[in-house]
């Protein structure tokens, strides 16, 4: 049985965690933690085992959980895997807005200390699967433009996602070929963001949406929308239980799904 610890327990992302771990029977829901929903009785009515609840990280010791699951929020993300690490646990992380360069620092300190960090931008599996279509389609239509479409109460922009894609591209597009559209913006914004080499990102944010993603290639005469569509938060689960079962067994930092696949 692998012990679970979570995070962020009263999200939108962690209580259906807290759900799916609670469902798994190799796992246990050891610590569902969210340190703003109130006290801990409000706690325990959203997750789906109510002794587990607790408002404070200390919880994660004292529920002698293996793995921590941290969907929070860009903010909190670093601070909590730090201390995850430092107290001998494995992490999962599938809050995204996290810097490079805390990402590195946070997978030295998983290695040091002979942890596994696993932090995955998306745990769709379909997700996984339009960047890597999106990356081979690359190679033939060089062009590319990526939009990405959230419900209104994300946090960071661009998603983690349309970073990830736009890097799955770099890597995969050849030399050479002509990458770049110029056009000139009346209204600042118009393009979207340029997030190198070309790529420009538009992010979208209303009510209504969960996490949509569309990347479009053009070539001369033609264009190819790749589309992902995450309609239920219950879609990331088997990626998110997939992590949960192999963290433990890989020591320092593994980004990306597509290395569980
Ligand atoms: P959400 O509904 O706002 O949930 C985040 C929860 O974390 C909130 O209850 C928040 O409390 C709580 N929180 C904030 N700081 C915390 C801390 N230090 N310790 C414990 N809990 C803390 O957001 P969401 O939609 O679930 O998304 C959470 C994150 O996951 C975002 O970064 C989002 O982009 C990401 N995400 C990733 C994937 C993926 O596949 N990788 C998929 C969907 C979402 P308050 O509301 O009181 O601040």
């Amino acid at each position: 049985m692998i012990r679970v610890g979570v995070l962020g327990a009263a999200g939108k992302m962690g209580s259906e965690v807290c759900r799916a771990v609670h469902a798994a029977p190799d796992l246990v829901l050891g610590a569902a933690i969210d340190p703003f929903v109130g006290d801990v009785a409000s706690l325990a009515e959203l997750v789906a085992d109510p002794s587990a609840a607790s408002t404070t990280i200390d919880a994660l010791e004292e529920a002698s959980v293996d793995v921590v699951v941290d969907f929070t929020h860009p903010d909190a993300v670093a601070d909590n895997v730090r201390w995850c690490l430092e107290h001998g646990l494995h992490v999962v992380v599938g809050t995204t807005g996290l810097a490079s360069d805390a990402v590195d620092a946070l997978g030295e300190l998983a290695a040091e200390r002979d942890r596994g960090l696993f932090i995955a931008p998306n745990f769709a599996l379909g997700a996984v699967l339009m960047m890597r279509f999106a990356a081979e389609a690359s190679k033939h239509l060089g062009i590319v433009e990526i939009v990405e479409l959230h419900h209104d109460q994300k946090a960071d922009a661009p998603s983690g996602t349309s970073l990830a894609t736009a890097a799955a591209i770099r890597a995969a597009r050849g030399e050479g070929a002509k990458r770049r559209v110029e056009s000139v913006e009346t209204t600042s914004g118009a393009r979207g963001a340029d997030v190198g080499d070309g790529i420009r990102i538009h992010s979208v944010r209303l009510p209504g949406l969960v996490a949509h993603q569309e990347v479009i290639l053009g070539g001369p005469g033609e264009t190819l929308t790749i589309r992902h569509d995450s309609l239920d938060r219950a879609g990331f689960m088997p990626g998110v239980l997939l992590a949960v079962r192999a963290v433990g067994s890989r020591p320092g930092l593994t980004v990306g799904l597509e290395h569980l696949l």
